[in-house]
């Protein structure tokens, strides 16, 4: 995930623009919009369509490049660890709440 750059004039993430983040196959691959983000306690990002998923539909990716894809993110850098955004289809408002770990991720 190094390399690479992205074209940013203005990087308002904390973290590189080439950190790996983890989406899953329905963005990556099936063009679902991203309607699910979660900034985990450890510092990894996740953007997610709001579905269940197998550790199968997971695909790496890096942050820049995410952010390329979707521009409305960059309204997410300031997000905290352990709070998640989400919103009911691309266009609308993020909802922001507190992410706290849970052992049964069956959210
Ligand atoms: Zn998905
Ligand atoms: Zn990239």
């Amino acid at each position: 995930m190094s390399g690479h750059s992205h074209g940013f004039t203005n990087w308002p993430f904390a973290d590189p623009e080439n950190l790996a983040t983890f989406s899953c196959v329905h963005v990556m691959e099936r063009s679902h919009p991203i309607l699910r983000v979660a900034h985990d306690d450890d510092g990894a990002w996740q953007f997610l369509c709001g579905q269940l998923h197998d550790m199968e539909d997971a695909r790496l990716v890096c942050l820049g490049c995410m952010v390329k894809r979707e521009p409305e993110l960059l309204t997410l850098a300031d997000l905290p660890r352990e709070w998640c955004a989400e919103r009911d289809s691309p266009g609308e408002s993020w909802i922001r709440e507190p992410n706290p770990a849970d052992p049964d991720e069956d959210e």
